[in-house]
């Protein structure tokens, strides 16, 4: 054979491997977030071809827009098993970091020294100590450790607490990552992974064919014998073709990041943290809306005003960026991970707390959507607990 057609020849062998790749992936994960890359990846670690197609760079994201907290305390009141799994999560994070360093050579930022919820009243204090209260009371309640600190014992620890702190609650399982890295790690490992990462591929519709489904957008079309729902808001309107329900209620959240700074805040606070770059973070309002992204400067205002009474130092600082998001926030807050009854193979995964949860969904709910089966310790995160009658 001459040169020239062995080069051909060989072309066309390229051709035809990456067409097989490409046509017909094991898996597809429909959203690039946080949510479809951790799954995306998990999938990849145990040897599936994994495609995900995901919506151009205009798309609302929460993973680009968070506070970055891994953050236990407080979680899972009316839902121990939430509880639990958060738990696990904070305890699995320094696995995924390690892993996602050495696909990838990039260092997330992992920090886990304990987070605070810091209070300016003792009104507020009491009311943050009867949840947690409630929330090691309730049936079946899965503890969690945590200090209730007066003033005095969170100056020990937070030395630049100003004198309207009345004091606050330390949980030792809290901590902080660098959003943006882990981000950009989870798709910097699709490559070392051969996932086939597809922008600007919005599904529009997805049909059951034969045992497989058949997604379709204005770029064409795609089979695969297994989808995975993880569009975030874009859930909602893709869950009924297949059989699933994407039950959500809108939640806005806004935040406020200032220049760099010498470092003088040690852990992160639920509402205030220092990122490893020096740049502070205020964050996070809770507004009722998922009707536009302009922030509301009310709202920031009393964000940077509890701020400043809790670290008097921040006066001092300019604040460089602002921006709300929109939270994948599920009617009780708590994640929904499901298989479809109606068309199996066809899952679907959401969560508020997505930083947090980012090993679970990397490695048990990616091994569970891999085995084509919901553990029962994951059953309790399907939607039919939304569905229980109002008597019940
Ligand atoms: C202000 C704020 C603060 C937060 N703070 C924290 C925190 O401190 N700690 C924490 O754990 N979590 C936090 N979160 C939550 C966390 O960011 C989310 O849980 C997580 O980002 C959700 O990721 P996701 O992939 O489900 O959704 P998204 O990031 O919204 O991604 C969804 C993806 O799906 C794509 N998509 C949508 N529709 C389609 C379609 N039809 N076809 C193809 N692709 C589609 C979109 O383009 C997007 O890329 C916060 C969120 C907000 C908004």
């Amino acid at each position: 054979m001459s040169a020239g057609r062995r080069m051909r020849s060989a072309a066309s062998d390229i051709r035809m491997a990456i067409n097989r790749k490409h046509a017909e992936p094991d898996t597809v994960v429909v959203g690039g977030g946080l949510m479809g890359a951790c799954l995306a990846w998990g999938l990849a670690r145990q040897g599936l071809r994994v495609c995900v197609l995901d919506e151009g760079d205009i798309a609302l994201r929460a993973s680009r827009a968070n506070f970055a907290l891994i953050w236990v305390q407080g979680k899972g009141l009316g839902f121990p098993a939430y509880t639990a799994w958060t738990k696990a999560a904070a305890a699995a994070w320094p696995r995924l970091a390690a892993e996602l360093n050495a696909d990838t050579g990039i260092d997330v930022g992992l920090d886990q020294p304990g987070g605070f919820s810091l209070c300016l009243s003792d009104r507020e204090l009491q009311s943050n100590v009867d949840v947690l209260r409630r929330l090691h009371d309730q049936p079946g309640a899965v503890a969690h450790p945590y200090e209730v600190l007066d003033h005095g014992q969170t100056k020990a620890r937070l030395p630049a607490i100003g004198h309207e702190v009345s004091g606050s609650i330390y949980c030792p399982l809290d901590g902080h990552v660098n959003s943006l890295r882990l981000f950009r790690a989870l798709h910097a490992a699709f490559q070392a992974r051969g996932i086939d990462y597809r922008a600007d591929h919005a599904v529009e519709a997805i049909e059951p064919h034969n045992g497989a489904f058949v997604l379709k957008g204005t770029w064409g079309e795609m089979r695969a014998p297994k989808i995975v729902l993880a569009a975030g808001l874009g859930n909602a309107r893709l869950a009924p073709m297949v059989g699933l329900d994407a039950p959500m209620k809108s939640s806005r959240g806004q935040i406020i990041v200032t220049e760099k700074a010498a470092p003088f805040l040690r852990y992160p606070v639920v509402t205030v943290r220092q990122t490893d770059e020096g740049g502070v973070m205020i964050g996070d309002s809770e507004e009722a809306t998922n009707v536009n992204l302009t922030t509301d400067h009310g709202i920031s205002s009393v964000m940077a005003d509890r701020a400043i009474r809790m670290f008097p130092q921040l006066e001092e600082l300019n604040v460089v960026r602002t921006w709300s998001a929109f939270r994948v926030m599920t009617l009780d807050g708590s994640p929904v991970y499901e298989q479809s009854r109606t068309h199996p193979g066809a899952f679907i995964a959401m969560a508020h707390s997505g930083v947090t949860l980012a090993p679970q969904h990397a490695y048990d709910l990616a091994e569970a959507v891999a085995a084509g089966t919901i553990p029962d310790e994951l059953a309790v995160f399907a939607t039919r607990r939304f569905h229980v009658p109002a008597y019940a």
